[in-house]
């Protein structure tokens, strides 16, 4: 009984397949149908009527509503070589190819061209139909960095070389996604973990009586004791096989550094993010261990653990309906914060409830990224942040923070004074780079080398690896003219200690972005050194800086710091230059963007909670949205249980 019932709501795995192979022409050729994670992939040994018909795999997709991608048989692909050979010669030089990457677990081969815009589907003389023909391989066509990412290439070796596995395990994936349904009852919980009432450790579980999903898993990087530093999965009673994946919004350590510990403790299930965020989440978890061990303890887990991580991601992009479990599709949307943060969308049951979860969200254009997505079919819960969520949490505006930014670094070169910037690595480096760049070509701001170093160089190239999730003129830029910002004359790369001399060379103004963002620990230390006892320089932060930290004392007006000098001897240094702080680049909404996102969401909302602020931040943006909104809002505290349908 149960069983006809289920067949009249959802098509069941077996008449999905049923489906496909009725709609699907014999000339397609399909020689099997598999599970792919939570797509399903149709192989064919003529690749070049599904793409030259796709017209006939849309359609599919509006009947059966899941992802379908088209593979090739393994039987038709080209040994490698053979392969690389024909695309060399069948590349026009004025696209500059510069590597090829083979996936043999999807039978895709990525392209990197300097001009990709001359490879797109439409190029006159690269018919993706006649070389997918030749080669056997599906083709991805994709930008070649300035620089390549070392974090990129690992991950592309780790994917090679673990390639029949991860096969396996995307068929797994997919066969339990794709499971019948056990229960026919429809109840959603949400279970707070970490990050409500105070800013870390964000994690929460999604649970339904059919699945499990853990969503973000970070560590509070501030707390000592582990009973405030990682998310309180030890208050359910749940092991990690219960989870059916883990969903990842953003790459911030304070929502994915607990992630390799589950790893590392068994978890052998799909982690779900956006394309850039593996990259991201994995430079920011390696440098976690390599501080770490710097400050003397003991990392909580290792290289290993992030390289598993690599090899249970499956990548979604923004705006595709994905099915996670038998009953949740999950949908990632931009949240303009850092490189390919995700508000998480997730649909529940047969439409019975839609759960928006924000994420940190930026709602306010920058260079780098959009003003994040509000635009959903569908919303009746959404947990949003409140880093900044009292009243007076109110910043610049874009236009005021850019023409400050612009006159505090002209008035320092043209004294002939260098510019110190101490900046985290990851996000505002890469979007002051953009902001100098765009400036001194307009000639508002005066033209000066701009030096960098840390691993600002390495998450720059993850950014430019994927234009396609950053604001649209950037995008534009770098897909489709040689004026790509990140290959900017202005800009030096400081590889070795060695090279420093020229940055600090006397009477040469120039702009310096080095980390960490907080003068705590970095190259930025050796430069303050040198720079902040002369009168003519400026030390610039644009990034807040924590009570306790060097940045801290420095902004407050210590006019001697001590610092760790050459075989671990204290030294005095002196401030004499000028200290200046600019707000406004910030990643996060302000009091206003929070409210506004609110307000855009509405009438559909039938309650927001509140999370990701101190307590005093998430109590008042819940009371000012239930006064203007006249909307329910809560701000839950970890460990408590809310029923949302
Ligand atoms: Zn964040």
């Amino acid at each position: 009984m149960q069983r006809k019932q289920q067949q009249k709501e959802l098509p069941t795995s077996q008449n999905i397949m049923a489906i496909i192979l009725q709609s699907i022409p014999k000339e397609a050729n399909i020689t099997k149908i598999e599970y792919e994670g939570p797509r399903i992939a149709l192989y064919t040994k003529t690749p070049r009527y599904l793409i030259e018909n796709n017209e006939t795999i849309s359609n599919l997709v509006n009947v059966i509503k899941k992802r379908i991608v088209v593979r090739t048989d393994e039987s038709i692909r080209k040994p490698e070589d053979e392969a690389r050979r024909i695309l060399v010669e069948c590349v026009p030089k004025e696209a500059s190819l510069q590597g090829t990457i083979f996936d043999t677990a999807t039978g895709e081969v990525s392209i990197e061209a300097k001009r990709p815009w001359l490879l797109q589907r439409d190029a006159k003389e690269f018919n993706h139909a006649d070389i997918t023909e030749k080669i056997g391989w599906r083709l991805r066509i994709r930008k070649a960095t300035t620089i390549p990412s070392r974090t990129i290439q690992t991950i592309n070796a780790t994917l090679k070389q673990s390639s029949s596995e991860r096969s396996k395990q995307l068929k797994q994936v997919g066969d339990d996604i794709f499971r019948p349904r056990l229960s026919q009852r429809t109840e959603v919980s949400l279970y707070t973990l970490g990050g409500f009432g105070q800013v870390g450790r964000s994690s929460m579980l999604l649970s339904t009586p059919e699945s499990k999903i853990l969503i973000d898993c970070g560590i509070n990087p501030g707390a000592r004791s582990p009973m405030d530093a990682f998310p309180r999965l030890d208050s359910l009673d749940l092991t990690l096989d219960d989870l059916d994946a883990i969903v990842i919004g953003h790459a911030h350590l304070d929502h994915t550094g607990f992630l390799p510990t589950l790893c590392k403790y068994g978890y052998k299930g799909p982690i779900y993010c956006t394309e850039p965020t593996l990259p991201m989440m994995n430079l920011i978890q390696l440098d976690a261990i390599k501080v770490a061990t710097a400050q003397g303890r003991t990392p909580i887990y290792s290289e290993r653990d992030v390289k598993q991580i690599m090899k249970q991601t499956i990548t979604l992009p923004y705006g595709t309906v994905t099915d996670i479990s038998p009953d949740i599709k999950l949908v990632f949307a931009n949240a303009g914060h850092i490189l390919g943060s995700a508000l998480c969308h997730f649909h529940i049951g047969n439409g019975n409830h839609n759960f928006v979860y924000s994420g940190d969200i930026k709602f306010g254009k920058s260079i780098l990224f959009e003003a994040a997505s509000w635009n959903f079919p569908r919303v009746e819960t959404l947990l949003i942040e409140s880093t900044y969520g009292l009243k007076e949490d109110i910043q610049p505006t874009r236009q005021e923070v850019e023409s400050a930014f612009i006159n505090a670094v002209n008035n320092t070169l043209a004294d002939d004074g260098k510019v110190l910037i101490p900046i985290p690595a990851v996000g505002r480096a890469q979007e002051i780079m953009m902001v100098i760049d765009h400036y001194m070509k307009s000639g508002e701001m005066v033209e000066a080398p701009v030096f960098t170093e840390g691993m600002i160089s390495e998450a720059s190239a993850i950014h430019e690896s994927y234009p396609e999730y950053l604001a649209r003129e950037l995008k534009q830029k770098i897909l489709e003219t040689d004026d790509n910002p990140f290959d900017s004359e202005y800009f030096t790369n400081i590889e070795h200690t060695d090279a420093r001399e020229e940055p600090l060379r006397e009477n040469s103004p120039c702009i310096i972005l080095a980390t960490s963002g907080m003068l705590e620990g970095g190259p930025v230390l050796e430069y303050f050194k040198n720079i902040a006892p002369d009168k003519k320089n400026k030390v610039l932060f644009v990034s807040y800086q924590v009570n306790g930290t060097m940045g801290r004392r420095v902004l407050d007006g210590s006019k001697q710091v001590p610092m760790l000098g050459k075989e671990g001897k204290i030294e005095i240094v002196t401030i004499n230059c000028s200290v200046e702080r600019l707000d406004g680049f910030s990643g996060h909404s302000d009091y206003n963007q929070l409210m506004s996102f609110v307000q855009k969401l509405r009438p559909k909302l039938r309650r927001v909670l509140v999370n990701h602020g101190e307590r005093k931040k998430s109590e008042n943006l819940a009371m000012n949205i239930r006064r203007m909104y006249r909307v329910p809002a809560h701000y839950p505290q970890i460990q408590e249980a809310i029923k949302l349908f």
